[in-house]
């Protein structure tokens, strides 16, 4: 069961398996491996025949950002999956589910800051505080926060969170943070509904793409 992921350009998977199960027992190549090669959609492992994409080592990934609402924004480090077809000569990258191809950040990171300043209204200041890693931004007060405005103008030019609809007159930024985070809690399962809405949107980015 695994996406590919080719939007980027580059070729990273999402595996099934989510980055808290992926860091308690990192897959074995046999687990993690694609069921075929994004690039040239040649089987990995044909029937009776010999396998097609081939282990190509471990790559460690960092990710970003709280791990729940509650929690202080952290740097981890997962063990990514390199494999490499021996069809077309592509090389393949599979990370858990919700670490993004590009991004530092977790999808769900992205997601309740989105959340947070689209829909709870928070400045930017605060959203940084509760979703930027301490580590990497460092001490310095700040009034506003690149990444999040880069996030909200991905969303609007469909670059982040491409399933989710946007709307089709030009909207700021904060409009569109706004609407692809209204997106995500709907895509958040209905059990969840009690939760604050930023919590929410955390659920629904974990599984967005
Ligand atoms: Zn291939």
């Amino acid at each position: 069961m695994l996406l590919p992921r080719n939007r980027s350009g580059r070729s990273v998977i999402q595996s099934a398996i989510d980055i808290k199960r992926w860091q308690q027992q990192p897959p074995s190549a046999v687990e993690a491996r694609p069921a075929r090669c994004p690039a040239c959609g040649a089987a990995s492992c044909p029937l009776g025949g010999a396998i097609r994409l081939q282990g190509h080592g471990r790559r460690e990934r960092q990710v970003w950002g709280p791990a729940s609402p509650d929690h202080r924004p952290e740097v981890i480090s997962v063990t990514a999956r390199r494999y490499r077809c021996l069809s077309c000569g592509a090389v393949l990258l599979v990370v858990p589910r919700g670490v993004l191809g590009r991004r530092a950040y977790s999808a769900a990171a992205i997601g309740f800051a989105l959340a947070l300043w689209g829909l709870a209204l928070a400045t930017a200041a605060e959203v940084r505080r509760r979703v930027g890693p301490a580590k990497i931004l460092g001490d310095s007060a700040v009034t506003g926060w690149a990444t999040l405005r880069r996030w909200a103008r991905d969303v609007a030019q469909r670059r982040l969170f491409a399933e989710a609809p946007g709307p089709s007159p030009p909207p700021s930024l904060r409009q569109s943070a706004a609407s692809a985070a209204t997106a995500l809690v709907a895509s958040a399962d209905p059990t969840t509904r009690a939760l604050p809405i930023e919590h929410r949107a955390i659920l629904g980015a974990a599984h967005a793409a």
